[in-house]
């Protein structure tokens, strides 16, 4: 499992999640930042200080939601 980053990113990308990955799985794409989730341990930290509460568990994801978990395995080139 993973945490995922949602379309109120897209207008935020304020970037807080990436100084607070423990291991550092957050990088910024052209349009928002992403998560890797073969790399994600679940920690929380990221979705507890983002400002636009963006961040979810992909276990909650709504089906609308789930291309955002798509993206972001393309963004990092997974399968
Ligand atoms: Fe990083 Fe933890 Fe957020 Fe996963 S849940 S992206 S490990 S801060």
């Amino acid at each position: 499992m993973a945490f995922v980053i949602l379309e109120p990113c897209q207008s935020e990308k304020s970037g807080e999640c990436t100084t607070v990955c423990p291991v550092d799985c957050i990088e910024e794409g052209p349009d928002q930042f992403y998560i890797d989730p073969d790399i994600c341990i679940d920690c929380g930290a990221c979705k507890a200080v983002c400002p636009v509460d963006a961040i979810e568990e992909e276990y909650d994801l709504t089906p609308d939601q789930e291309v955002y978990l798509e993206k972001a395995e393309a963004f990092f080139g997974n399968n």
